[in-house]
């Protein structure tokens, strides 16, 4: 794969690069749809990352289907695929790991302490390898963005990174590889996430401005699916990911839930 990328950069090929775990959807696709816009050669890698599941989590059951992957990369107009196996990753004696110091202290990083510390380490592995100029990164997984970013900016990876908009099924579900662990009676309880992001929009357009009152109609709409547990419901700076009390300039909403075991996420930036 280096050796792949050193020829392209050496015939003055800009790559695009786009990281997944695979079980491709329209939302990974509109990211190679960006890719190919943005560079001459476009890779795709499919990987699902042991170290950024914790012991209790879905590594095991995580959705797989890597012949329509590539034929959907293909479809994409992906030029190189790269699928490691785990010990190319993950050698015999491996033990280096890069770990932010801020922001995994919110949101996601709290009920997924390894979480953010297997991104990081995953992804700093995927650029040494694919050498990109520029990754694409979607905006459904806010913190990890914000995550990428930073640890970019730190260690002067120069590599350009672009956030992508979330996509959603026509009925407001952001579109995600869990979906496909979704019962069609959990179905209903799903779209609970983008109605509160909905609802707290109307809020903020309405003039409300203070996160206590968002929250507490956020919780409003949950409690009419007992089956849903919140994990959290917070409204924070994009950048630094802190919690905000008012909503002054873009502000990010972004919701966890368990919905009978199925881990679900969301956002949506609020602005005022
Ligand atoms: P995953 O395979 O879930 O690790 O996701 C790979 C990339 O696709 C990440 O940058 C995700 O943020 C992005 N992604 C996943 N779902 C969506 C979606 N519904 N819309 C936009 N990007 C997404």
């Amino acid at each position: 794969m280096q050796a792949w990328s050193d020829k392209r950069r050496a015939e003055g090929k800009k790559i695009a690069f786009v990281p997944t775990m695979g079980y491709l959807h329209a939302g990974h696709l509109s990211l190679l749809e960006i890719g190919r816009k943005e560079g001459d050669s476009l890779i795709l890698s499919i990987f699902v990352n042991p170290t950024q599941f914790g012991p209790t989590e879905d590594l095991d059951s995580y959705p797989r289907d890597l012949d329509a992957d590539l034929a959907k990369a293909k479809e994409a107009g992906v030029d190189a695929v790269f699928v490691p196996q785990d010990s190319t990753l993950y050698q015999d004696n491996y033990q280096t790991f890069v770990k932010l110091e801020k922001l995994p202290n919110h949101l996601c990083g709290l009920s997924r302490p390894v979480f953010f510390r297997g991104v990081a380490t995953v992804v700093t592995q995927l650029f040494n390898i694919t050498r990109p100029h520029v990754a694409v990164f979607g905006q459904k997984d806010f913190q990890q963005l914000a995550v990428i970013r930073q640890m970019v900016a730190d260690l002067k990876f120069g590599i350009k990174i672009i956030g992508a908009p979330i996509v959603r099924e026509a009925d407001g579900l952001a579109m995600s590889s869990r979906n496909a662990y979704l019962k069609p009676e959990q179905r209903a309880a799903a779209l609970a996430l983008s109605k509160t992001l909905a609802a707290a929009k109307t809020l903020v357009a309405q003039g409300e401005r203070q996160t206590n009152v968002i929250q507490q109609k956020a919780r409003e709409i949950f409690a009419q699916y007992p089956e849903i547990e919140i994990d959290y419901i917070e409204l924070c700076d994009p950048v630094t990911i802190d919690s905000v009390e008012t909503v002054k300039g873009e502000t990010l909403m972004a919701l966890a839930v368990n919905l009978q075991g199925i881990r679900l996420i969301d956002n949506t930036v609020l602005i005022p």
